[in-house]
């Protein structure tokens, strides 16, 4: 593994997938469009953007796309969903029997905020992000229910979790992406430095072993 940029992959099967590239690369990642199971090789982290869940599930499935993912995830691989991604990533969707990728402890509700608040950038606190407030855009956002034992909450908009953490997998409600503020993406790469940081030492401890 090579110890320059790390590669991050954003899921482009739907979804608003270019501004996620500029933003990691602005933040200084390698980021690359990913749209088949082959292209999930090699990469340290991936990005699941906004969109249609039901449509993206359906064709994660047809790709044959969902295995390896959870796979990768469950081995160490940072998983980062925004707004339909985090619906994708969760473990379900509160009154509906969606499918999902069952890597995130939460149970989620779509479109959540009501048809008033259809999209909406609201100043939001994230303490993991530093003092100054995060301009949150949200756009037919889920937010989070339930979490899991593990889970952590790291922001919320009118008392419901819309940023949460559960070792490698992130989730938002909103869309950083379209903030022009790259500090979650920022935060998001940090996490993928610290898992090849771990793999890193596992694999040096393997093979001095
Ligand atoms: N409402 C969409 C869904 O439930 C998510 C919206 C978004 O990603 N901007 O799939």
């Amino acid at each position: 593994m090579s110890d320059g940029a790390s590669a991050i992959g954003v899921l482009a099967l739907q979804g608003d997938v270019v501004e996620h590239l500029a933003a990691l690369r602005r933040a200084g990642a390698q980021a690359r469009a990913v749209k088949t199971r082959e292209q999930l090789e090699g990469l340290d982290g991936l990005v699941i953007p906004g969109g249609e869940s039901t449509t993206v599930m359906k064709l994660l499935r047809r790709f044959g796309m969902d295995e390896p993912i959870v796979e990768r995830v469950r081995e160490g691989m940072p998983l980062w969903g925004t707004c339909m991604g985090m619906i994708v990533a969760s473990r379900g969707v509160e009154g509906l029997q969606q499918p999902t990728l069952g890597v995130l402890d939460v149970i989620v509700r779509r479109n959540a905020f009501g048809r008033q608040n259809e999209s909406a950038e609201v100043d939001l606190n994230v303490p993991v992000l530093g003092g100054q407030r995060f301009p949150a855009i949200f756009i037919r956002a889920p937010w989070i229910e339930r979490v899991g034992p593990g889970v952590e909450l790291l922001a919320s908009r009118d008392g419901h979790g819309v940023m949460v953490r559960e070792g490698n997998v992130l989730g938002t409600s909103f869309h950083p992406e379209l903030s022009g503020d790259e500090r979650v993406h920022a935060y998001f790469l940090a996490m993928v430095d610290a898992a090849r940081t771990t793999q890193r030492t596992i694999g040096k401890r393997s093979s001095a072993a």
